[in-house]
């Protein structure tokens, strides 16, 4: 099933004709509207008629993080305000928020690549979604629930917190699909056990999950405890939030919205394309946004392209699950390693939930890695069976990692997730 089947199913010859007409008049908006950009293509003596085709695309300059804070809050705007309808930001975690503005038609476009995700995740108008997002500045709440209206779904703007008031939403109000991370969603299968609810009390038929790097075995484990469909989608606030690229049903990686966004991936540091099917950074390049384009954004996430087909008929091209983020590669003791190596173990590991957060601490000139696990179904009293698991987990990270790591238990739901997002790396070593 298809939200937009002639946009989503579109040629390929004719899709790169509306890419690069709509890349052209892109480039045109910011050169116009935006000092930012012209100063950076007057400084690299591009003109916007200069770029042609689409590989063109690769001698544009890139866009980091760091600019979107430098020109922090309105800088990097195309329109002026009055014709900006919503504001949202980026959590800011590591310093100065990223803000981003939505004209109406921003708003309208979002909302129906949104619908396409949800579609492509098995949602209709006769479902009923929990959009178990945070609502507010992040854009997972707001994106998803206009997206879900927009499809004619029941929406339940759940937003985040109260795990089990929300279980009996779900319960009452017959909830068919949750939006959520995917750490959420662990949690919320773990509750519902722990109140002794039968899955066969919940009318669940789909998980559609994003906003932070999961595995494949997370997603069976997420799909056996809730008896769901689980499907991963992604974006990020920069370019647009949710509703960048998203799975179909049959699971095997992320369709793109291609009319709407230009991908690039490439090594992160010699910054050159890396061949289909190579891990790589990805880059991505906005097409349709009104009130903040985006030139070659360098998104840290780490993915790779995938060329093949899917049977589902879609011909947007779909990338591979996010493996971690460029600036999430710990780097301990000379070994380089990402949170993501340390979910897919615990969840190899019986008895241990994939919710983690590893704490990197600096004891004179040495890394000391205590990772904390929340151990949900260990008894508290039952001391000595907590200190077998805790050392069985602390012998397979440090064997599997290479590096000696201690490990902590902790309590279900002691690691924190705000707007339902884990943190997974608490870095207190001062360079
Ligand atoms: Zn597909």
């Amino acid at each position: 099933m298809y939200w937009e089947p002639d946009k989503e199913c579109l040629d390929r010859e004719e899709l790169e004709q509306l890419q690069i007409e709509r890349l052209q008049s892109t480039l045109n908006r910011v050169y116009a509207h935006v000092p930012f950009y012209r100063k950076k293509f007057d400084g690299m003596g591009i003109a916007p008629e200069d770029i042609g085709s689409l590989t063109d695309l690769s001698r544009l300059p890139f866009t980091t993080k760091d600019d979107v804070r430098g020109n922090y809050p309105y800088g990097l705007f195309a329109v002026p305000l009055r014709e900006v309808v919503r504001i949202h930001a980026s959590s800011g975690t590591t310093g100065t928020a990223a803000v981003v503005g939505y004209t109406r038609n921003d708003i309208k476009m979002w909302s129906n690549l949104v619908a396409r995700v949800l579609t492509a995740g098995g949602v209709t108008k006769d479902d009923v979604v929990q959009v178990s997002f945070g609502y507010g500045l992040f854009t997972g709440g707001f994106g998803l629930h206009y997206g879900a209206e927009r499809i004619g779904a029941s929406v339940i703007p759940a937003s985040t917190g109260n795990t089990a008031r929300q279980i009996q939403i779900m319960k009452d109000f017959k909830t068919t699909a949750l939006v959520s991370t995917p750490s959420y969603a662990m949690l919320v299968a773990d509750t519902i056990r722990e109140m002794g609810i039968p899955v066969s009390a919940l009318s669940l038929k789909y998980g559609l999950f994003g906003a932070e790097p999961w595995s494949e075995e997370m997603r069976q484990e997420i799909q056996d405890a809730l008896g769901i469909v689980a499907t991963d989608n992604y974006g990020l606030s920069e370019v647009l939030g949710p509703g960048v690229s998203g799975e179909c049903l049959e699971r095997n990686g992320l369709h793109i919205n291609e009319d709407h966004f230009l991908v690039e991936v490439i090594d992160p540091e010699t910054l050159q394309p890396v061949p289909a099917g190579q891990k790589g950074e990805l880059v991505i390049t906005t097409l349709t946004k009104e009130a903040f384009p985006m030139i070659r954004y360098r998104t840290r996430d780490l993915t790779r392209l995938i060329a093949e087909p899917c049977p589902c008929g879609r011909t947007g091209r779909r990338m591979g699950r996010v493996v971690g983020r460029t600036d999430d590669m710990l780097i301990i003791k000379g070994v380089k390693f990402f949170p993501s190596q340390i979910e897919s173990l615990l969840l190899e590991i019986e008895g241990t939930e994939p919710n983690y957060q590893i704490v990197i601490d600096r004891k004179g000139a040495m890394d000391e890695v205590t990772v904390l696990v929340e151990a949900a179904g260990v008894p508290f009293s039952d001391r000595r069976r907590e200190s077998g698991l805790g050392e069985t987990i602390r012998k397979r990270l440090t064997h599997e990692l290479g590096i000696a790591v201690e490990v902590k238990l902790v309590g279900k739901d002691a690691i924190e997730r705000p707007e339902g997002k884990a943190i997974r790396v608490v870095d207190r070593r001062k360079f």
